[in-house]
């Protein structure tokens, strides 16, 4: 079994959720008493939030080399990022390590493609939404069609993560409100929907939509247990 290096803390809410699919597929695949071989390199999220919403992705970029290149050194055998957002670092990351770093947008593309699936609403952050370090990915790689929603609904998206998902508040009324978002979408010819951010399925459940949705923890964490076990 390889072992897993997890990059977390942003949010901590999200990074206990990969841990915990990870264990648990890693039991379902092996049985008996096995668990997943991992380490976790977790950040503080006040700074980080910080330098993304002044932009200074240099900063940034210097903070997760540092933090895979410390699950190198502490002999982690490949890389996984859990936070959507920090993939705007994916690039720099990469070229600065000697081991794998498994893509989130890699791992959800391959899903979609697999259920059939060729246009759907993206979730997350304004980071993940307006950019396009996940987008581009799904379009090129897998020719996948992403809408986003309109300018005050992605605000709403936004807020929801950062005032109340990585505090681990879940309120009913935000939720209605992601409903209502991605069920408007289905008219603009949505046939799933991404949870592009590690937080948004603490919120959204698939019985609480209409299409296919896509949980890029529970996608991500999966397949690292795949390939920590291939
Ligand atoms: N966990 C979130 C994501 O998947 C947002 C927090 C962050 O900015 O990293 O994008």
């Amino acid at each position: 079994m390889k072992k897993i290096g997890l990059i977390g803390g942003m949010s901590w809410e999200s990074s206990q959720v990969y841990y915990e699919i990870i264990n648990k597929k890693v039991r379902e695949t092996l049985g008996g008493f096995h668990s997943s071989k991992c380490i976790m390199e977790s950040v503080d999220f006040a700074e980080i939030e910080k330098l993304q919403h002044i932009g200074d992705w240099n900063t940034l970029n210097k903070i997760m080399i540092e933090s895979a290149r410390n699950l190198e050194n502490a002999k982690a055998d490949f890389i996984v990022l859990c936070t959507n957002t920090m993939h705007l670092c994916s690039e720099e990351i990469t070229n600065n390590i000697n081991i794998p770093f498994l893509h989130i947008a890699v791992a959800t593309g391959k899903k979609i493609k697999e259920k059939n699936i060729n246009k759907v609403l993206l979730l997350g952050t304004k980071f993940t939404m307006e950019k396009d370090f996940f987008k581009k990915i799904l379009h090129y790689d897998y020719g996948i069609e992403v809408i986003i929603p309109n300018k005050d609904d992605r605000e709403i998206v936004h807020k929801v993560i950062y005032e109340e998902l990585v505090h681990g508040e879940i309120k009913p009324k935000s939720k209605e409100n992601y409903q209502k978002i991605i069920n408007n979408s289905i008219k603009n010819g949505a046939e799933g929907v991404i949870l592009g951010c590690t937080e948004i399925p603490l919120l959204i459940k698939s019985e609480d939509v209409k299409i296919p949705v896509f949980d890029t923890t529970r996608i991500h964490a999966e397949s690292a247990v795949k390939f920590a076990l291939e």
